[in-house]
This record gives structure tokens, C-alpha cells and sequence, in this order.
């Protein structure tokens, strides 16, 4: 056991080196698929890892908001650091401030405000109290609602 943990302590300081050969290799070898799909989709990774951790914040919205907005910033940063970007309909479940994933159950309060003209959604988060409203504008349309916007729906397995 003792020379196991030795052997560990001696290679952690070498790691950055090791571990790039091997993912080289192995890409090199046999996953040319996975090398494929990455020429395909750059920033798959990212996606992968920023998907998981929107789930993990929506399903910790109820029982831990407070962990539920660390993992929805984290997300957000991901995204930023990858400059990937993310679909309106989910960047707006998350809370712009705090990053809580935002439900009428529990995290969040939607109030619909109509006076003559002037009519919008307002989304108020419970746990920083950011409030952001979505005003409605019949000429405005998100681009990716415009079918001639999408060039390419990619689907992974
Ligand atoms: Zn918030």
C-alpha cells in the first residue's frame, strides 16, 4: 500500500504531461468517431458539461436554491469561457443575477402586467430578488425562432 501511495505522490507532479500523451494516443488510435463528432461540433465538451450542470440546477431548485444558482452560474460561466451560447427558452429559466433555475413553484414569482398599451411579463427571482420584465413587441422575434436562421441541427447518441 505504501508503495502504491509513493508511486501516486511521484507521478502527481508529472500529470499535465502524461495525461496529454495518453489522450493523444488514444485519440490517434481508436476513437476516431468521438474525433469526428469534435470537428463536427466544436465545444461538444463544453455543451456536454454545461447541460449536465443545468439539470443538476433545475433539479436542486426546490430542495437547495442556493446550490441550484452555484451550478447555474457555473454553467453560465462554461459557456462564456467556451464562448458558447445558449438557447433563449433555457437561458430564461435561469435567474440573470443569481443563476437559480427559476420555477413558479418555488424560486420564482411571474406576474402579467397589462395597461392600455403597455404590457409585459415580469419574472421576479425569490432568491436575489432580480426582477426582469419581458415586454411585448409584436415585431420582435427571437433569431432562432426563424426557421432560415438554423443552419444545422446536430443530434449525438
Ligand atoms: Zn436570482
Amino acid at each position: 500500500m505504501s508503495s502504491t501511495a509513493k508511486e501516486e505522490t511521484n507521478n502527481k507532479p508529472q500529470p499535465p504531461k502524461n495525461n496529454n500523451n495518453g489522450k493523444q494516443n488514444n485519440n490517434s488510435n481508436g476513437n476516431g468517431n468521438a474525433k469526428k463528432q469534435a470537428r463536427l461540433c466544436p465545444g461538444r465538451d463544453s455543451y456536454e458539461r454545461m447541460n449536465f450542470l443545468y439539470q443538476a440546477s433545475v433539479l436542486m431548485a426546490e430542495s437547495a436554491p442556493a446550490l441550484s444558482g452555484c451550478y447555474g452560474k457555473l454553467m453560465k460561466a462554461v459557456g462564456k469561457k467556451a464562448v458558447l451560447r445558449v438557447e433563449p427558452a433555457i437561458k430564461r429559466t435561469l435567474c440573470a443575477r443569481c443563476g437559480v433555475a427559476l420555477s413558479s413553484s418555488s424560486t420564482a414569482s411571474y406576474s402579467d402586467f397589462r395597461h392600455k398599451k403597455l404590457s409585459y411579463v415580469e419574472v421576479r427571482c425569490k432568491l436575489c430578488a432580480f426582477s426582469k420584465r419581458y415586454y411585448e413587441n409584436k415585431k420582435h422575434r427571437i433569431r432562432l425562432d426563424d426557421p432560415a436562421a438554423v443552419v444545422e441541427t446536430m443530434e449525438f447518441n
